[in-house]
């Protein structure tokens, strides 16, 4: 690998210092302060710390914390690997993932939907692995298609191979640009926002996985790669028992999105997979933390899709504690709490908490779902039996119970 520029070095350099002083005093995890630093020193310093190195980019509206680490852990097969494990999926986070692996010849960044564009043009990476499109909040409900359109501008005339869930009908349209795509059929839960063609607005007729326009040829792509139940299906017709540790059908997807991604890096699939089953939980997801005799899994569900895949992954025998907030990252507006079909819960012990509890109580109600409002989520953790219970909590509910236990991983 050449070596970096004398100033991009020294940004570098200053930046980790920050980021080990603002982890500690207590501020955090420190990449995104360290890459701040960084990239004020020296703004080229992405693509000077990227040059050189394979890299992959991973995103998505769901999964991409998940799937990102199930990719890294896959390309370990071959050698060090940098990544924003910490879910810092901006460029400041980048800059601070790949400059605490300086020497690192492969990358697997996360990369928020909007900045995938910017980060694609700076970093040049060739491999671009992209899930699902779904509204976070109502307050950006228009922006999703706006979104895909800048995936295909950003996407058009470069070398990129893309891996992109075929199932997703507007994935498919942003990824359709790209000069190489693998096709993988991913599976598409939430499928409220993608009834119209991206392509011309006509309706989108569907059979099972398939799709199609009515009214133009956009139709879903021969998909390469196949989610089947607990099995992926490779290329070459092979099938292979997935049997993760991760829970749900949202990570058996994802696990399939790994091996395809593996695979452009040179990793086959018998030496992918057993690298995905050593993963059990992703930054304090599907974490058990427990209290007294209380075993509480926790599952972060950050927008309807989210609420969509918990509720697949919580076992319907366990009470279940709900906690939303709105704050910052979360959204103000909670509305698309009415999004959610909440009857799955009736016939479970259901506890409501978090910052905008009445909100949801309202929305439960209304469901006939019965529930018990909690003050607090210590407090709707007390009111347990000893014994294992579910936890569905929004983005910053989440981290904040997260804390109250020492940054659970
Ligand atoms: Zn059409």
């Amino acid at each position: 690998m050449t070596q970096l520029p004398l100033r991009a070095q020294l940004a570098s350099a200053l930046g980790r210092s920050a980021a080990t002083l603002s982890r500690m005093t207590g501020r955090g995890d420190g990449s995104v302060i360290g890459g701040r630093v960084g990239l004020l020193l020296e703004p080229d310093l992405l693509r000077q710390l990227a040059r050189d190195r394979k890299l992959a980019l991973v995103s998505a509206t769901n999964g991409k914390t998940t799937t990102t680490r199930l990719i890294t852990s896959a390309l370990l097969e071959l050698g060090e690997v940098a990544t924003n494990a910490f879910g810092a999926n901006m460029p400041a986070g980048h800059v601070s993932a790949l400059s605490q692996h300086k020497r690192a010849p492969y990358g697997v960044l996360e990369v928020d939907e909007k900045y995938l564009p910017e980060v694609l043009a700076t970093t040049g990476a060739g491999v671009v692995c992209l899930m699902n499109l779904s509204r976070d909040q109502m307050d950006r409900a228009a922006e999703i298609w706006l979104l895909a359109q800048k995936w295909r501008k950003a996407l058009s005339g470069k070398p990129t191979h893309v891996i992109a869930n075929c199932d997703d009908p507007l994935v498919t349209w942003g990824a359709s640009t790209a000069a190489k795509v693998t096709w993988v059929s991913g599976g598409q839960r939430w499928k409220e926002d993608s009834w119209c063609c991206p392509e011309c607005g006509g309706p989108l007729d569907r059979k099972d996985a398939d799709w199609a326009c009515r009214e133009c040829t956009f139709h879903r792509p021969e998909p390469q790669w196949v989610v089947d139940g607990d099995a992926a299906i490779d290329p070459r017709g092979q099938r292979w028992l997935l049997d993760i540790q991760l829970p749900g059908q949202a990570n058996r997807s994802n696990a399939v999105m790994a091996l395809a991604v593996a695979e452009t890096f040179g990793v086959p699939v018998e030496r992918a997979l057993p690298r995905l089953r050593e993963v059990t939980s992703v930054a304090g997801r599907y974490t058990t933390v427990e209290r007294d005799g209380r075993h509480a899994r926790l599952l972060l569900a950050k927008n309807p899709a989210g609420w969509l895949e918990a509720f697949d992954v919580a076992d319907p025998q366990l009470p279940i504690i709900l906690s939303v907030n709105a704050q910052g990252p979360d959204g103000r507006d909670t509305s698309w709490l009415w999004d959610v079909d909440y009857r799955i819960l009736r016939g479970r012990p259901v506890f409501v908490t978090g910052e905008r509890r009445l909100d949801l109580a309202l929305r439960l109600d209304v469901a006939d779902v019965p529930f018990t409002l909690c003050g607090t989520f210590m407090e709707a953790l007390a009111m347990q039996p000893p014994g294992r219970v579910d936890v569905i909590a929004n983005y910053t509910a989440f981290q904040q119970i997260r804390s109250e236990f020492g940054r659970a991983v």
